[in-house]
């Protein structure tokens, strides 16, 4: 499975504050190897490097770049995730898994443009939900679920425990 990268559009930091940091924690949890955010939040990045370096992996985030600045340098594939695309079940076997992605979710009204630029508009489902969800589902079916329990090397790890909490702290 090669990178997969995050673009998060249309951030506004007062408003969406715990939806950007949801979209950066839950695109860590499922595999994603970092995100953009475009509009500049030093608070969001000091709390996602927060988790990082407790939680472990490499997961990097960079604010305050566009989705175009993003796009320049990227070799691999665009998925545009929105209600208005193909169904999230035809469009996975379409997207090469040997080439890196980079997944676009937009907060508020997306510019015409990024349906253009995306090698696939993707709809999970054809109802407005929240791009959380949206993220969450197609990369868990995108990675097969295998990120979910991946050992990230950190300095907390948590044990499975059908009842109480186990948790490993070598700080
Ligand atoms: N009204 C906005 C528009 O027309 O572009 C969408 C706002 S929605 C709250 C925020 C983001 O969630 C969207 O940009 C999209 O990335 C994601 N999203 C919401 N529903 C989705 C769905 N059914 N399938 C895929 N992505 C979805």
């Amino acid at each position: 499975m090669s990178d997969i990268w995050i673009m998060r559009i249309g951030h506004r930091p007062e408003r969406d504050k715990r939806v950007t940091t949801h979209v950066a924690l839950s695109s860590r949890a499922l595999g994603a190897k970092g995100i953009y955010v475009d509009t500049y939040d030093p608070v969001l990045e000091e709390n996602i490097r927060s988790v990082v370096d407790r939680f472990g992996g490499d997961y990097s985030i960079k604010t305050g770049v566009s989705w175009k600045e993003a796009m320049k340098g990227f070799k691999g594939k665009v998925v545009h995730l929105t209600m208005y695309g193909q169904q999230v079940v035809d469009a996975i076997p379409k997207i090469p898994k040997d080439e890196d992605i980079m997944v676009i979710v937009g907060a508020s009204k997306v510019p015409a443009e990024v349906y253009q630029r995306a090698d696939f508009n993707v709809s999970v489902g054809n109802q407005p939900h929240s791009e959380i969800a949206a993220l969450a589902i197609f990369l868990d079916r995108f990675t097969e679920g295998k990120a979910l329990y991946e050992d990230r090397d950190g300095k907390i790890k948590i044990i499975p425990n059908e009842r109480g909490k186990t948790v490993v702290n070598s700080e």
